[in-house]
């Protein structure tokens, strides 16, 4: 939201370059060639004319670090690059920007169709605490489009999927449903959490809106929340006009500005930004947005790295008698390696599931046995990490609830880092022989 100089690299440099450049360049006043974080609540107007033009979105500037600072403004440039996408609001935390994207598009009553293949979190996000905005999701089995199709009404809002599914080893075939939403005018909403630009951009595939939790891969070190909303920029909103009123009528939020004719290509970021997070509050921290910066510069890298490791684990464990089933895309074995090589040429990622053929018993005691893996809740961090989904993250489910999450009470949650593959085996193998 600023007249910055442009960035060094545009969009037509390459992934690795724009992973390091995007969105930043060497500050103005000082040099400084990194990105300072820019530790202000406040921005001095020059005078009541400029002031007064900011806060009617006449002229884009920082006012209130809640609505944008310098330093989060470099990383949601930088990741909208990344994705391809026109614009992105930066939040405190993925689910921060669940309630944004969804906060921009719905109404009490309103509904929206999710898979049932998604982070645990996010599952109980949508079905108790959006409930009580009036907020309706339908939840349905992302392997049949057609279920996507017979779940549309007219108050659908947004279709929402992961199409590398965290933590059950799904793959999501994304190009039957995006063609379903679009020919009924519905937006499609995707979480890349899991596979980072790096391995999938949803926006090729038909995405109309892109989240990412930024605490995982993006920041990529186990070290700062976030999360982030990107928009591509093509979805037609006059097209379906009575379906989205909040982007193509005039919106007593705003003193009746109509953010799709005003801001067309990025009225969804706007109104995003202007309302959702100007009245919601859940913004970044300055601090978290230089670490997450930081991050995404290696993670070409990293992903590369992950996803070589993960599959010499896999491959590893396939064969470990203690084992019954290892729910990783990049084996053969998987129901869903076919759609991982159409969508994730790049690699596989570095989250998987193993079933123990011990039960919920043997997943307590790899848990307590590993020394080198960390037995804690989150993915995407350098160190190897893991996790009984059962007894952790998928715990607020039903049993039934967890096996069709891929969490049931036999299994195991890795993420498998970037240390040397050898080391991380012999941790793994220990403790499974153990238990
Ligand atoms: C972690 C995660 C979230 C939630 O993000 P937070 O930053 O923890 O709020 C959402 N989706 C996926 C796939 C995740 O892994």
């Amino acid at each position: 939201m600023t007249e910055r100089k442009p960035p060094p690299a545009d969009r037509s440099h390459a992934f690795e370059t724009r992973a390091v450049h995007a969105g930043a360049a060497p500050d103005p006043t000082t040099g400084a060639r990194n990105v300072p974080i820019y530790q202000t609540t406040s921005y001095v107007f020059d005078d009541v004319d400029h002031a007064a033009s900011l806060f009617n979105l006449q002229d884009f500037g920082y006012v209130y670090t809640r609505l944008g600072n310098p330093t989060v403004s470099a990383l949601e440039e930088r990741v909208a690059s990344l994705e391809g996408g026109r614009g992105a609001v930066a939040a405190a935390s993925g689910h921060a920007a669940q309630l944004l994207a969804f906060f921009s598009l719905m109404e009490p009553g309103d509904e929206f169709i999710a898979s049932r293949s998604l982070y645990g979190g996010s599952i109980t996000q949508f079905m108790h605490s959006f409930r009580r905005f009036g907020w309706k999701v339908n939840f349905v089995d992302p392997a049949d489009p057609e279920a996507f199709r017979a779940a549309i009404n007219a108050r659908t809002k947004a279709i929402f999927i992961e199409v590398l599914a965290n933590p059950g080893g799904i793959v999501v075939d994304i190009e039957p449903i995006a063609a379903i939403a679009h020919e009924a005018g519905v937006l499609l909403m995707v979480d890349n959490t899991m596979a980072s630009p790096w391995l999938f951009r949803p926006f090729e595939w038909g995405a109309d809106i892109v989240i990412h939790s930024t605490t995982k891969f993006l920041s990529g070190h186990g070290t700062s929340m976030g999360g982030v909303v990107i928009e591509s920029g093509r979805f037609d909103w006059n097209r379906s006009a009575e379906r989205y009123p909040g982007l193509t009528k005039p919106d007593p939020a705003y003193h009746g500005l109509t953010f799709a004719e005003t801001f067309g290509d990025f009225g969804y970021t706007m109104k995003t930004r202007a309302v959702a997070l100007r009245d919601l509050g859940p913004t970044m921290a300055p601090m978290n947005a230089f670490m997450t910066l930081t991050g995404i510069e290696t993670l070409h890298l990293r992903m590369e790295r992950h996803s070589a490791n993960a599959l010499k684990v896999a491959q590893f464990l396939e064969q470990h008698p203690a084992v019954a089933r290892v729910s990783y895309v990049g084996l053969p074995s998987s129901p869903y390696h076919a759609l991982a090589r159409k969508y994730l040429p790049r690699g596989y990622g570095s989250v998987f599931t193993v079933s123990l053929k011990g039960g919920f018993q043997a997943g307590v005691r790899v848990v307590e046995g590993v020394d080198l893996l960390s037995h804690l809740a989150n993915i995407g961090d350098t160190r190897s990490l893991v996790i009984h989904p059962a007894s952790t993250t998928h715990r607020q489910l039903t049993e039934e609830q967890q096996v069709r999450a891929g969490a049931g009470p036999d299994v195991l949650r890795l993420s498998i880092g970037i240390e040397n593959a050898d080391d991380i085996i012999l941790d793994l193998d220990r403790a499974l022989t153990r238990a």
